[in-house]
């Protein structure tokens, strides 16, 4: 690094002006190491508050460093747009995140100590995942599969070495290399690395395990990096070769399947003497630790089901091919389309937010609804879906939302209105309704909560009213009594379309948390009418947290009873919903 001066990341110190530590950079004159910041007269190191070059190692010309997607609030103000009209199909990721399967509090209660440095828990656990009696010292685990790549790019690539890449891939290889200062060519005939994306990422092309272990048992010499992010989705994994084949390393990742992106958990495998130079060279604690007690939970338990995405990407794909996109089979939880044209500029001026690559566009699976959404936007018509799910986009001078309702869903719910209580409440109800709710809103809460309560719970009604399409084969009638300490619920719910609401709640105070209790039985009127249905329920208790928690528990009971399957045809004598 420099010499006595202030240092200065600057405009010559690296090329690209996009690129980590570029003219705009982190660099920049406010930057990291601009005039006025850590190095300026008083900072580190700073002697004269004269500005001094830090003396980065320089990046290849061209340099890109990773760049995500646009955002959706980027998106949103770039085309004004409100953000809950936004939709992400960009990342890769499940629609809902997947489900700690430990207790968080003694974590949680260890927030001083760092992680058990070993991640013995984690590696056993991961080890037992992947099956073919991998040993725990196998398992490195890392902050994702993206430390991963970065710690097989500093053990084996340097200055003097190259790495193959066969394009289109992911850009994380070719940064890797880059960083590492090695030199990447698509050829394998004398590279020191070859990276391999199986099932590849975004084409979804799947590579025989066979040929990747001929690939690496052929170059003994070079090592063979072959990252399975996606290999829950189909495809073989390497692992059962690994233990013969020394030069060989596999990454998996918590990210995809498990739903656990924001959680930063990905392991390599490899024979125990490769795996050893990979755990000689990671950071000491790369996991967090409740993090690492999540992931171990869920690779002992995985608890994933992967069939209706596998089944909604070929419902997708085959709408788009049908609508003479070219959108080749796939592998994975996105689908490919292989184009010239300017799409994802196209799809994100109507906020649905895409991958770019130069070749095509990737498309991650939401929701079968939200995934209605673009395909009509490319002019496909979305071919019948299984499964009853509805999203509903709404916007008005007072409130924006969207809502995605899945009535076969496992009771998961992420919601997000901006009142606390009512998130809490739309989550109970889901989750002992058994539906996935999604539902994101914006509302006028500097005025007051009025108009968020009643659009969320009215456009709930308008989702089920959808997602029951024409009511046939369901249950109708539902009803439940749930007791929540004194507090004592009735609900009772037909579905056929008489709209009707009695609502009678008894509070003893005006609010819970940012809800006033009187929006309430207004807004649970609103649903029922929406919905089409006949909606009972009655409250009451000493404790009004108690009262509208038991109510909405027992609104999902009856709501589960009443849209199960329920025989053929309407239940009703009239033979009319
Ligand atoms: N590998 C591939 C092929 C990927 O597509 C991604 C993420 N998009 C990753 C690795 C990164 O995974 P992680 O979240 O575990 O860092």
């Amino acid at each position: 690094m420099g010499d006595a001066g202030g240092p200065v990341v600057g405009a010559s110190g690296v090329e690209g002006t996009t690129g980590v530590g570029g003219a705009s950079g982190v660099g920049g004159a406010s930057g990291v190491g601009g005039a006025s910041g850590v190095g300026g007269a008083s900072g580190v190191g700073g002697a004269s508050g004269s500005a001094r070059m830090i003396d980065a190692l320089p990046l290849p010309a061209g340099f890109t460093s990773y760049t995500w997607a646009a955002t959706v609030e980027e998106v949103a103000e770039r085309h004004g747009l409100s953000v809950e009209h936004v939709l992400k199909f960009d990342q890769n990721t499940p629609p809902l995140p997947g489900i700690p399967q430990v207790p968080l509090a003694e974590s949680l209660a260890r927030l001083n100590e760092y992680p058990d440095g070993q991640y013995r828990e984690l590696r056993e656990a991961a080890a037992a995942y992947v099956g073919s009696d991998t040993g725990w010292e196998q398992v490195v685990v890392g902050a994702g599969a993206d430390d991963l790549i970065l710690l097989c790019a500093r053990t084996f690539l340097g200055p003097g070495r190259r790495a193959a890449i066969t394009g289109p891939t992911y850009s994380l290889y070719r940064i890797a290399t880059q960083l590492a200062g090695a030199e990447h060519a698509e050829t394998v005939e004398g590279a020191d690395l070859i990276w391999r994306c199986n099932p590849n990422n975004p084409t979804g092309e799947v590579t025989p395990a066979a040929d990747l272990v001929e690939l690496a048992r052929a170059r003994p010499g070079t090592v063979v990096v072959v990252d399975e992010a996606y290999i829950e989705f189909g495809g073989e994994s390497i692992v059962p070769f690994l233990a013969g084949t020394p030069n060989l390393i596999v990454l998996r990742t918590l990210s995809k399947a498990f739903g656990f992106a924001a959680l930063r958990v990905g392991f390599a495998v490899a024979a125990p003497a490769t795996a050893a130079l990979l755990e000689q060279r990671r950071a000491p604690a790369p996991v967090a630790a409740p993090a690492a007690r999540i992931a171990a939970a869920a690779l002992r338990e995985p608890r994933f089901d992967l069939a209706p995405t596998i089944a909604e990407r070929e419902r997708v794909r085959v709408a788009l091919v049908a609508a003479g996109w070219d959108a080749p089979v796939v592998t994975g939880n996105f689908v490919w389309v292989r184009s010239g044209e300017p799409l994802a500029e196209r799809l994100e001026s109507e906020g649905l937010i895409v991958r770019r690559f130069p070749q095509g566009i990737r498309i991650t699976l939401r929701r079968p609804s939200e995934n209605d959404i673009l395909l009509r936007a490319l002019g496909a018509e979305p071919g019948p879906r299984g499964g009853r799910s509805a999203t509903v986009v709404r916007t008005t001078t007072e409130t924006a939302l969207r809502i995605t309702l899945d009535l076969d869903g496992s009771g998961q719910a992420r919601v997000a209105t901006g009142i606390g209580f009512l998130d809490h409440l739309l989550t109970l109800m889901s989750f002992h309704a058994g539906f996935d709710l999604d539902c994101l809103a914006g509302g006028d809460l500097d005025v007051d909560e009025h108009h968020t309560v009643e659009d969320v719970l009215a456009s709930l009604g308008t989702a089920l009213a959808q997602a029951l399409g024409t009511r046939e084969g369901v249950a109708r009638y539902g009803s439940a009594v749930v007791p929540m300490d004194e507090a004592r619920a009735i609900a009772a719910v037909d579905l056929v379309r008489r709209p009707h609401a009695e609502i009678a709640l008894a509070f003893t105070g005006d609010r819970v948390g940012g809800l006033a209790l009187s929006l309430l039985p207004h807004a649970l009127q609103r649903f029922a009418m929406e919905a089409g249905c006949t909606v009972h329920v009655e409250a009451s208790g000493l404790d009004d947290h108690h009262v509208v928690e038991a109510a909405f528990k027992a609104l999902g009971q009856a709501l589960r009873q009443a849209v199960a399957p329920g025989g053929a045809g309407i239940r009703s004598t009239k033979g009319a919903a």
